[in-house]
């Protein structure tokens, strides 16, 4: 009889990634994938760790997967939080049978097996050797893909619960990623994105990820490259030239930022000031015309003053960063920042958070009025939420609705902008090959 797997996946891009990794391993003990959690065999939620209402969340959501359980069924717990808890998580929640670290996917039918019988396990042992090299990845058919190309993080950033959730950094091979980006070409991707940690302190042996954009950006047929996330100080000259001769390398980069207060990244331990974040923002317009940005900013960081947060202000204004993903300070058990003193008042803090998404709406949306007019090429990625359109992006990761049918999924068409809604375009077709086609 097939038994079925269904996966839940919160977090970030190097979750779902892995969720199609731990598709591929249950598949090669015969399990068919299932998004049906009521006929499924096997539940497994794949979990975040970096702030505890995401971990709010998964406990809201195991305790409502528990009511498909039948006899002889496994419901299991993955990921950061799975790592993060352990046995703690089994004793926490006497109806999840499997708690599983990131490193331990390979023993996940053997685990499985053991718990269908009702031997209930946490396997969280870190394997720094672990790639899942052989393991092939069961992906969703499309034309933008994820290949993660480094687990782990060897930056301590005192905030982050990831260096004890993911373990120590380590890169896969060049010639195996280049392989992996080949084959996916060949099944009708055209758009790759590089998953890391700190993706841009790649190495393998004496490649760098300068050579590693060479290489990927070299198969035949891949259009678009991107990666995420960079780690600010690992923009090395090589990489920006990498990036620059590179044809396949969008406009657009995710540089996280978290504060511009000096003070605070020093409390953060984030390795750069907010001058060295500015001046790699300003290398890399000089050397890619027209590139965008996006980051990631932490307001309410223990000892936060008022005006630390107006510096955080004024380098996203200073820095026309073109997005931002902002979120309050989340005490981590176990992360270096617990032990410091000044914690910010919640009240103040979501305060600060409502003045910074205020700022980030009304620059984007201020950008993006000053782009309405300038062609761009798009690749046509999923129906819109409404009005029966398509969604398309820009090499420089503008979302464009466009009036085509569902059947232009994976195409590029060349469009004018038309409007904003602030963050969205609307668009009609263009016919223009010039120089402002980006
Ligand atoms: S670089 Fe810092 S924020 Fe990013 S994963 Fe590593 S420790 Fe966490």
């Amino acid at each position: 009889m097939t038994r079925r797997v269904y996966i839940e996946t919160y977090g970030c891009q190097m979750n779902v990634a892995d969720s199609e990794l731990m598709f591929g391993v249950l598949a090669g003990a015969g399990y068919e994938r299932t998004d049906e959690p009521a006929i499924a065999d096997v539940m497994l939620v794949n979990t975040c760790a970096v702030r505890d209402n995401a971990e709010q969340r998964v406990i809201g959501r195991v305790g409502e997967l528990q009511r498909h359980k039948r006899p002889g069924d496994v419901l299991g717990v993955v990921g950061c939080m799975a790592q993060r808890l352990g046995p703690a998580l089994l004793a926490q929640a006497p109806r999840v049978d499997l708690v599983v670290g990131p490193d331990a996917y390979r023993s996940l039918p053997e685990l499985v097996g053991h718990a269908a019988e009702g031997e209930r396990r946490s396997e969280t042992e870190f394997r720094s050797w672990e790639h899942y090299e052989d393991v092939p990845a069961i992906r969703e058919p499309g034309p933008t893909q994820f290949v993660t190309v480094q687990r782990g993080c060897d930056y301590r950033c005192t905030f982050c619960i990831v260096p004890y959730t993911r373990g120590p950094e380590r890169s896969r091979k060049l010639d195996d990623v280049v392989r992996e980006v080949r084959s996916l070409v060949e099944a009708g991707a055209s758009e790759v994105t590089l998953l890391g940690q700190t993706v841009n302190s790649y190495h393998d042996g004496e490649s760098d990820f300068a050579d590693l954009l060479r290489g990927v950006g070299a198969v035949d047929g891949l259009k678009r490259l991107r990666f995420t996330s960079p780690y600010p100080t690992e923009f090395t000259e090589r990489v920006i030239e990498a990036m620059a001769q590179t044809t396949a390398v969008c406009e657009h980069v995710h540089l996280p930022v978290q504060s511009g207060s000096n003070a605070v990244l020093r409390r953060m331990l984030r390795r750069y000031t907010r001058e060295t974040w500015l001046e790699v923002v300003d290398r890399l317009r000089r050397a890619m015309p027209g590139i965008t940005f996006s980051t990631d900013v932490i307001v309410g960081f223990p000892g936060e003053t008022e005006a630390q947060f107006g510096e955080t202000l004024s380098l996203l204004r200073e820095g026309g960063v073109d997005e931002a993903y902002t979120f309050k300070y989340s005490l981590r058990e176990g992360t270096p920042a617990t032990r410091l003193k000044e914690f910010v008042p919640d009240d103040v803090a979501s305060d600060r958070l409502a003045r910074l998404i205020d700022l980030v709406r009304e620059q984007s949306r201020s950008r993006n009025l000053g782009r309405v007019g300038q062609v761009h090429e798009v690749l046509v990625e999923r129906p819109a939420r409404k009005g029966g359109m398509m969604l398309g992006r820009s090499r420089t990761n503008f979302l464009v609705l466009l009036d085509l049918p569902a059947s232009a999924r994976g195409q590029y068409h060349t469009v004018r902008l038309t409007g904003t809604t602030g963050s969205t375009f609307t668009s009609v077709p263009s016919a223009s090959r010039g120089l402002d086609v980006l």
